[in-house]
């Protein structure tokens, strides 16, 4: 494939700058030969606890991972419904199934994207055990009303910021609200690994415990298996790099508000949205998502300016072969199949430069269909 002038998402920039004490980190573990549970992953846990303002961290092989773990550490399993959204990448979805339990979906709020918490009560039954919020594109879901129902009904929370990694509700990080909250750290998220890796935030103990055991063949001492667990262990490889990106993903998610203001500001009477932020959030944009018409058009002219875009999602978890044995079919989440049909995200990473955002900016002008300010 060529290379794009503005690509969705670089990744080697990022690499070039930090790349001696990349080095450096790889090294220092392949010199000690301690490759698992060892005192990176520790550091790691402890650090990015503290970032999201929680006690424990709980290091994991991936994303889903880390969500499925939460999911068996509050017990979940079959017979269990989780209320979630479809709104979202697949993987908030499969560990629901991997555990055994059965996701339940409300719709989205049409300005933010994240879950209509007012229809809790429309979904709720005696099998209900848990809320998972998901903070998609990098904005925190509205907590509050989501912990009252949970704490009026007895649920657990389970929070997905996948792709919220330092953005905050009422001034608080994501991560420190629900009982657990599960990060995958896939090397494209605002933290990334350089491979597969993820991680859950609790300040319960109990939890916490739990996780880890079941992280690591059910075990807390080695062949001593009190439950069934699976291998979902964070490598120290892996652990040892996220130390030393931790420290600069408070500028890199500046980085990224700063572009997103930049296109907002220059598109927003040219596309038919841009993204909402609201009072008590702030977004870490991972993705920036923005609704055009003739959406698949508009992707294609932009690809042919070298400027590579993408769709978050395409096809709403609730309509995939994947979920068909759940019963939803078309208009029954009607905000988030409308969304999906107009939904653009656009280049969005720390090292973007000036004139790639100006580029981005001319171009989108130039393609946006009936767009009477084109130049
Ligand atoms: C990336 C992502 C995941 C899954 O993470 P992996 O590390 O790829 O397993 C889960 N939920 C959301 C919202 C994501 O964006």
């Amino acid at each position: 494939m060529h290379a794009l002038k503005v690509p969705l998402v670089d990744l080697r920039t990022q690499y070039l700058a930090l790349k001696p004490e990349i080095m450096s980190a790889i090294e220092g573990v392949l010199d000690e030969m301690h490759l698992f549970l060892g005192p990176e992953l520790q550091k790691f846990e402890r650090s990015f606890a503290a970032y999201c303002e929680c006690l424990y961290g709980v290091g994991t092989s991936s994303g889903t991972d880390a969500l499925a773990l939460a999911l068996r550490a509050c017990n979940i399993g079959p017979g269990d419904e989780v209320i979630t959204v479809s709104n979202t990448f697949i993987a908030t979805v499969e560990a629901i199934a991997l555990v055994g339990a059965t996701p339940v979906f409300v719709d989205i709020d049409p300005d933010t994207y994240l879950m209509q918490w007012q229809q809790l009560d429309q979904v709720y039954t005696s099998r209900t055990k848990a809320l998972l919020p998901v903070h998609l594109y990098g904005h925190p879901a509205e907590m509050e009303p989501i912990l009252d129902f949970a704490r009026s009904h007895n649920l657990y929370v389970i929070e997905d910021a996948s792709q919220a990694h330092g953005g905050t509700y009422q001034g608080r990080r994501v991560g420190s609200f629900g009982d657990i909250a599960c990060f995958s750290l896939y090397y494209s998220k605002n933290l990334g690994a350089f491979g597969e890796a993820g991680v859950c935030t609790t300040s319960d103990p109990v939890l916490r415990e739990k996780m880890c055991m079941i992280r690591d063949h059910g075990s807390r001492v080695r062949y001593c298996h009190e439950l069934m667990g699976v291998n979902a262990r964070l490598d120290e490889i892996q652990a040892a790099l996220l130390q030393v990106k931790l420290p600069h993903l408070e500028s890199w998610n500046a980085a990224r508000q700063s572009h997103a203001a930049f296109y907002s500001e220059h598109l927003l009477d040219v596309v038919e949205a841009v993204p909402i932020v609201r009072s008590w959030a702030s977004h870490v944009y991972c993705y920036y998502v923005v609704q055009v018409p003739e959406r698949d058009q508009f992707r294609l002219a932009l690809e042919k300016e070298g400027i590579g875009t993408n769709i978050h999602y395409p096809t709403p978890i609730h309509l995939q072969p994947a979920c068909a044995a759940y019963g939803y079919t078309r208009g029954m989440l009607p905000v988030t199949e409308a969304v999906a049909e107009r939904i653009v995200s656009l280049p969005m990473y720390p090292e973007l430069t000036p004139e790639q955002l100006e580029l981005v900016v001319a171009a989108v002008k130039k393609h946006i269909v009936g767009n009477v300010s084109a130049v």
